[in-house]
């Protein structure tokens, strides 16, 4: 499992998932995989990331009564407004046995204009203990209505896909955890905040961070790892913030500044 998944998993975990969350990527196994694994996490008995308890094993089996799964079927490419209605009524109900109620749409671009709309309002002010799992291969193909109430991750290969901004950060990071010269982090805000998607970069940043906190990447310096998770936490929020469009660069440096 990549790091992006366990960071993603564990804030589930801790209950700090945000409420719409785009996940997005080349392998339509390994976005589903992640959103059981997600579903499982929201409800486990057990307060862990998804184990063999009854409730994981009814969301494994499609029995739970609290976790649905939207899905185009036979010569289908669109869901139908129909299942969107039923989205939009299910949400407003408290979880019948759960801890939350989770809406997996998959694909989430098998969306019309007027499922998305229909889903709008629910996305914008959904009920406590409500999470939505929207699984597409590019959150372009998603109405930017959709997107911006949404944090989008991506899965899989992120490290390979941008090798250059990786090495950035890396060596950013080591001359930060070396010299303790804070223009290191800006110059790495200021590259990850100029990167398109930008939502992309900032997981890279979190991933490396979480890395970095496994001891996966050796820094080379003394940065404690409780500083280096609450920076790689702070990756998590920027995306929140970049979800309600604030300022990328400031955000980024705002979750780099809990290295210092
Ligand atoms: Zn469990």
């Amino acid at each position: 499992m990549s790091s992006a998944a366990e960071l993603l998993l564990d804030t589930a975990r801790r209950g700090e998932l945000h409420h719409s969350i785009i996940l997005h990527g080349p392998s339509r196994e390994e976005l589903r995989a992640l959103a059981l694994s997600l579903a499982k996490t929201l409800n486990c008995l057990e307060g862990t990331t998804g184990d063999d308890c009854p409730a994981c094993d009814r969301i494994e089996r499609r029995l739970h009564p609290d976790v649905h799964f939207i899905e185009v079927s036979g010569e289908r490419k669109l869901i139908s407004i129909e299942q969107i209605r039923e989205v939009v009524a299910e949400a407003t109900l408290r979880p019948y046995e759960g801890r939350n109620k989770v809406f997996v749409i998959d694909p989430a671009d098998g969306l019309s204009t007027g499922g998305s709309n229909s889903l709008l309002k629910t996305l914008e002010e959904p009920a406590r203990d409500t999470t939505f799992i929207l699984l597409t291969r590019s959150p372009d193909l998603l109405l930017p209505t959709i997107r911006s109430r949404s944090q989008a991750i991506y899965v899989g290969g992120e490290v390979a896909q941008d090798e250059e901004l990786a090495d950035f950060i890396r060596s950013g990071l080591m001359r930060f955890a070396r010299e303790r010269d804070t223009a290191a982090l800006l110059a790495i805000a200021a590259a990850v905040s100029q990167r398109e998607p930008t939502g992309d970069a900032i997981a890279l940043l979190g991933t490396i961070l979480c890395d970095a906190a496994a001891g996966r990447i050796d820094l080379g310096g003394s940065l404690s790892v409780d500083r280096i998770l609450a920076a790689a936490d702070g990756t998590t929020a920027a995306l929140r913030w970049l979800a309600v469009n604030a300022d990328a660069r400031l955000v980024v440096e705002q979750a780099l500044a809990e290295l210092v």
